[in-house]
């Protein structure tokens, strides 16, 4: 995740305050001219360096536990570049106001400080591990759960850390510090029983010291009279450098028995109740306040990754199920041309999976061209596999033919998000579309064209996980063209079309592009129906006068942006679903960093572009 300052030319990234005050003193030393930098002690912290009268003044900024920063006493700003703007113009309580930015010299980049690193690293680690995933699977659960998980790691990754012994007495720490080779520095850390505190063991000279690691009730993590950290693990990489009142540096960890690679696999506390909620996928009302059960992920849920990801299962994967496997409810989700979809339970050889049946309705005349239509789109389905594209579990040939999927059983996007519009914050929204975007760049790298992108398309399995789905109208294109020409018009969806669509009934991923801004249109409506004046037919001619859908109320001027975007006349100017994705992610990140939307799913205030 980039950092919430990484924008701003004077943001240092994790330089030391020598070489902050060096900076300074090379820029002139005026009054009022600052630099913002990485502070090593808190997550997500800053610290302002600035001149007056020829001295230089340090001023921590804290992120606090509602995601906004704060120096000590002084006002809430949402973030970084907003709290250096207010203090711009009204110094309240710092030596003067902030009069002139130092802006990092050319060539000089920002310094990933090593907390970065390690952040990055553990929470590949910490997904991997949790979740048992791998390529593909981890790269999208890294991507689209960044926030989420990283706040998870800030306040459990100790857990998973080689030095961590969880509860054990100090006689038993000794006991396993002075066995083996007693360098100095070897250590590790444990929990003291029936306490909320830790104690650092740690090899000095042959000999065990002991030290108590207090967690206050600010939750901040401290050695009694030394720097405060937000977590266990920032504290010992800390003291990796810095002695800071213990006897000796940390060097070695004496590590905990179930060492892999330097990380545990001791199984954490927290992933433990995740694994509880493995096969919940429902919708559930989530907890109204911070710091209540974490909510479920992605990754949580049962379709996530494939069932056939498991080798057992994928050994005899036939297309074709037995029908003896498959158990048909009389519940039915939904309804469309074709006949019907129902919910059913299909017995796999390890588990038994929630599915959804789409079943061909037996109508005489066109029954073999129907057939036909939904063999296609099985072929489609069984060429896809991505966490947000609703898979295709099989084909069933019985009473009648049968499309098994899995099951999203939240239901259509433009139905959830009128009915529970009170429930669900912007942050949501934005957080569903950019999973969608990153099903469609799958789509648009494997050379598939959805033609059928809308809200009542796009599936959600909760209402932190959507799936794209419907391929009754997809292509594969061969893989030297980009686009697909249909024969003729058909029934086709005109108001999720781009021009070309309409006017050369050409397809592409470009023309999904459009389709995807009208998705995104309908969703920050929350479910309101595009272009309600017009008839299907009339939107071209609206287009052509170079007017658009307008800005939803109280949708952000971001998420507007790529929506215009995505409508852009000329497909060859338009963005791709590469260029559309990385945007997504890069406004999700970012309001993830500032509010708490996206974490407890609790309504906060809504601001407007
Ligand atoms: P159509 O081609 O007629 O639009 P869809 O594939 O969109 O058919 O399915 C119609 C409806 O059936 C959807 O709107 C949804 O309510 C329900 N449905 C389809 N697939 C699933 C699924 N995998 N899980 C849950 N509900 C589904
Ligand atoms: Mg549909």
């Amino acid at each position: 995740m980039p950092d919430a300052a990484a924008h701003l030319p004077f943001f240092y990234g994790s330089i030391s305050r020598a070489d902050a005050e060096e900076f300074l003193k090379l820029a002139g030393m005026m009054d009022g001219l600052f630099l913002l930098r990485q502070c090593h002690r808190t997550l997500g912290g800053y610290v302002i360096s600035m001149v007056f009268n020829l001295q230089f003044h340090h001023y921590p900024v804290e992120r606090q536990l509602n995601g906004t920063y704060a120096i000590m006493g002084g006002k809430s700003h949402c973030g970084p570049a907003e709290l250096c703007e207010y203090y711009s113009k009204d110094a309240d309580g710092l030596c003067c106001v902030l009069r002139r930015p130092c802006n990092r010299p050319s060539g000089v980049e920002y310094k990933p400080g090593i907390f970065d690193n390690i952040r990055d690293n553990m929470m590949r680690e910490y997904v991997r591990q949790t979740w048992k995933l791998e390529g593909d699977a981890l790269e999208q659960a890294i991507i689209s759960q960044a926030p989420q998980v990283e706040k998870l790691i800030a306040t459990t990754a100790h857990e998973q850390m080689s030095w961590f012994h969880g509860s054990i007495g100090r006689e038993e720490a000794e006991r396993k510090l002075y066995s083996g080779a007693q360098p100095d520095g070897k250590f590790l850390i444990r929990k003291r029983k029936e306490s909320d505190s830790y104690a650092l063991s740690i090899v000095y000279g042959k000999t065990v010291y002991h030290y108590i690691i207090e967690h206050d009730k600010s939750g901040k993590y401290l050695i009694p009279e030394g720097t405060k950290f937000d977590t266990l693990w920032q504290l010992v990489e800390y003291l990796k450098l810095k002695p800071d009142g213990v006897i000796t540096v940390l060097r070695e960890a004496c590590p905990n028995g179930n060492v892999s690679a330097g990380i545990c696999a001791m199984p954490p506390s927290l992933p433990q109740t995740r694994q509880q909620s493995t096969n919940f996928d429902g919708y559930t009302p989530e907890p109204s306040s911070a710091g209540e059960k974490p909510r479920i992920l992605p990754m949580d849920t049962s379709v996530y990754d494939s069932p056939y990801s498991d080798p057992e299962e994928i050994k005899d994967r036939k297309v074709f199920l037995k029908r003896e496997l498959l158990l048909i409810d009389e519940v039915e989700l939904g309804a469309g041309n074709f006949g019907c979809v129902k919910k059913g339970v299909y017995k796999m050889k390890r588990r038994q999976i929630d599915v959804a049946i789409k079943i061909l309705k037996m109508q005489g005349d066109n029954e073999k061209s129907v057939k036909d239509e939904m063999m296609k789109e099985a072929e489609i389905m069984h060429q896809l596999d991505n966490p947000y594209i609703v898979r295709m579990i099989g084909l069933c040939q019985a009473e009648c033919l049968m499309l098994v999927m899995e099951m999203a059983s939240a239901g259509p996007l433009n139905k959830f998000l009128p009915a529970k519009k009170d429930e669900i914050p912007m942050g949501n929204i934005v957080e569903l579309m950019h999973q969608v975007s990153l099903g469609m760049k799958y789509l648009e790298e494997h050379n598939f064209v959805h033609r059928d992108l809308a809200a009542r398309n796009v599936l959600l399995v909760n209402q932190h996980y959507a799936k794209i789905s419907d391929f009754g109208l997809s292509k594969a294109l061969a893989a030297d063209d980009s686009y697909y020409t249909a024969r003729s018009g058909g029934k086709w969806p005109l108001k999720w079309y781009a021009p070309e669509c309409i006017l050369y009934h050409k397809f592409s991923s470009r023309s999904d592009v459009w389709s995807y801004g009208v998705t995104m249109w309908e969703a920050f409506s929350y479910g309101q129906k595009p272009y309600k004046k017009l008839k299907g037919n009339e939107v071209i001619e609206f287009i052509k006068k170079n007017e658009r859908l307008s800005c939803p109320a109280e949708c952000p001027k971001e998420m507007y942006d790529i929506m215009m975007d995505c409508w852009t006349f000329k497909m060859e100017d338009r963005p791709d679903f590469k260029e559309v994705e990385s945007r997504m992610r890069v406004y999700y990140y970012s309001i993830a960093n500032k509010t708490e939307d996206l974490a407890t799913g609790a309504p906060t205030e809504k601001k407007t572009a």
